[in-house]
């Protein structure tokens, strides 16, 4: 059995004035039955962590260096992310890709770099609209897949999100098929490639989920979870999307 996952992007969004949103959300989901993870900017985690450190929300980052140390002036390496409190930290994700021209080497290197520094990579994957409308969804999305994930990836190292970048941040949202469809080849690509305990790996799907379509996303097959942008800077509306996982 997977345990289900909500994870929140806060993105560039957040001061301390944010971090109520978390109290809130702690005292509204003590103790889900689903696990909780908020990646706030990094300015954030040291604190976050520190509010959440016996509680059952995790705080992760949003990307990382390929490096441990080193002349990356404005870059955080994973092991200073582990050092703040970090669990989790997102990589791949289609702005880093399309903003700073991430390869999926680069992803793959970053998330070697995570595994060593004990966390666990939340790798992101998804196809343009126009890769779409091409029928290349599936060759795209697989070729994300085999290489942005080093050799060794496991259940307990790893979590893949599925974002179509067309669904992100556009309140559009792919058809459920079309959803199950992507999340049954990923598991598919993942158990040729890792062999069984890939069935272990959380696959969370990511593009415009809220409240209102929640639930009907995580019945999804082969759907553990979401990878929430906007709908996750309110706690009332993440702690809506977690009630919704939890009933799955
Ligand atoms: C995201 O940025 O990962 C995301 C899914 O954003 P949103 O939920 O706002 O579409």
């Amino acid at each position: 059995m997977r345990r289900k996952l909500a994870a929140g992007n806060w993105k560039m969004n957040g001061t301390t004035a944010s971090l109520s949103e978390i109290e809130k959300l702690l005292e509204t989901h003590p103790d889900p039955a689903c696990d909780m993870l908020i990646c706030p900017p990094a300015t954030l985690i040291s604190q976050m962590a520190w509010r959440c450190r016996t509680k059952a929300l995790k705080i992760g980052a949003q990307d990382c260096h390929w490096n441990a140390s080193g002349a990356h002036t404005g870059d955080i390496s994973a092991s200073m992310l582990a050092d703040a409190g970090a669990m989790h930290v997102i990589l791949g994700h289609s702005e880093r890709r399309t903003d700073h021209g991430e390869t999926d080497a680069m992803v793959a290197a970053k998330t070697g770099a995570a595994w060593a520094a004990g966390l666990v990579a939340v790798v992101c994957v998804g196809e343009t609209e126009r890769q779409r409308d091409l029928g290349a969804t599936l060759a795209v999305v697989g070729a994300q897949i085999d290489s942005s994930l080093p050799d060794g990836a496991t259940a307990e190292n790893t979590v893949v999100a599925y974002e179509p970048v067309w669904a992100i941040g556009t309140g559009r949202t792919p058809t459920l098929a079309e959803i199950a469809e992507v999340h049954d080849f990923i598991r598919a690509t993942l158990v040729g490639r890792f062999g069984e305990a890939a069935y272990g790996i959380r696959l969370l799907y990511g593009g415009s989920v809220k409240p209102s379509n929640a639930a009907e996303i995580f019945k999804t097959s082969n759907v553990d979870g979401a990878l929430v942008g906007g709908a996750s800077l309110k706690a009332a509306d993440f702690g809506a999307i977690v009630d919704a996982l939890a009933a799955a």
